[in-house]
């Protein structure tokens, strides 16, 4: 099995060979085609399993192959518990898609650092925003970060993003959201919480299992 065979062009095959991943691991087997073919997606999938890749490799090809009708606008927002993983899926953004012909922009909209510098790189437009809930609600509420356009949704550590301090944020950006879009949810775990959201979000997702 190898990447490409899943399905990604050359520009995003060369540059996992170049980090050294010499096949997909099992998360990524069955999420790269299911994202690509423009599913929803329920993975069980915990830290060390490759989930990044899983979903940025064909949000990265998605995002390249077919243009936006309007350039930078924001078509795929990531959202994560914590800064340190936004900081982290930023860096793997710019390590998968260093071949990509025609370079995407991504903005990071994460708390505890101060907003001003994100605004002023998001008011240059983005093709991805990696965040966590209450910073991308902020930026929202001030027209600083655009959602109209959004077509992906990645909700990345779904439990961590439901503990009680994040919930209400999130449920506020999510109805800030368009309706129709591609939802993508990974978890460790699946407490009530979680289902409940799966239950609300997905729309016949494809289940991936590891
Ligand atoms: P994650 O589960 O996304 O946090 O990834 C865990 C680690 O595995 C990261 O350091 C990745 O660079 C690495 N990794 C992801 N996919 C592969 C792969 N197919 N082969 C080897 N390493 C990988």
């Amino acid at each position: 099995m190898t990447f490409s065979s899943l399905g990604l062009r050359e520009p995003l095959a060369r540059a996992v060979a170049d980090l050294g991943y010499e096949a997909p691991t099992p998360v990524q087997r069955e999420t790269i085609p299911a994202v690509l073919r423009g599913r929803d997606v329920l993975s069980c999938a915990g830290t060390g399993s490759g989930k990044t890749a899983a979903f940025l490799l064909p949000i990265l090809q998605a995002l390249s192959a077919h243009p936006g009708r309007v350039p930078r606008q924001v078509r795929a927002l990531v959202l994560v518990p914590t800064r340190e993983l936004a900081t982290q899926i930023s860096e793997a953004i710019g390590r998968y898609g260093r071949y990509l012909t025609k370079p995407l922009k991504s903005c990071l909209a994460v708390g505890g650092v101060s907003a001003n510098p994100q605004m002023m790189a998001l008011r240059g437009g983005a093709d991805l925003v990696v965040a966590t809930p209450g910073r991308a609600l902020d930026l929202a509420k001030q027209n600083a970060l655009r959602l109209s356009s959004v077509e992906t949704l990645v909700l990345d550590e779904a439990d961590q993003l439901l503990s009680p301090g994040f919930a209400d944020e999130l449920t506020r950006l999510l109805a800030l959201l368009p309706a129709r879009r591609q939802n993508l949810l990974f978890s460790a775990t699946f407490p009530p919480a979680v289902r409940t959201l799966a239950a609300q979000l997905l729309h016949e997702p494809t289940r991936v299992r590891v």
